[in-house]
């Protein structure tokens, strides 16, 4: 699993990886040049997009693709059976719940993921 240091500088997400952590104590930022020393820093988990459409009819950004970051453990949380957690639209602030078809997408895709980590 990927995380990331907030930079202090420039508050750019600066990802790290587990390869990282285990050979060096610090990463540059690629942004600033700023050195992030690990051990003064906290990982935090590294966010991935997922795509989501607006269905309010009458929003500026309706059934347009806007990707979300989301980390994982969050989506993992949102996609099990039962959950009420939403999503909400970032143009008219309304929020949708996911279909029991997304989060079985969603569920597969994480664990076909966890997998491939495990396998690598
Ligand atoms: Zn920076
Ligand atoms: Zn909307």
């Amino acid at each position: 699993m990927d995380y990331f240091i907030d930079c202090d500088r420039c508050h750019t997400a600066v990802r790290v990886t587990p390869l990282d952590t285990r050979q060096h104590r610090s990463k540059i930022c690629d942004n600033c040049g700023a050195e992030l020393v690990f051990a003064n820093h906290e990982l935090q988990e590294w966010r991935i997009l997922v795509v989501f459409r607006c269905h309010n009819p009458k929003c500026a950004a309706l059934e347009k693709p806007q990707e979300l970051p989301i980390t994982r453990t969050a989506l993992r949380k949102m996609s099990q059976p039962g959950s009420e957690d939403k999503f909400m639209c970032s143009t008219c602030r309304e929020q949708f719940p996911l279909s029991d078809q997304e989060k079985a997408n969603n569920l597969r895709m994480l664990d076909e993921e966890e997998a491939r980590a495990k396998a690598s």
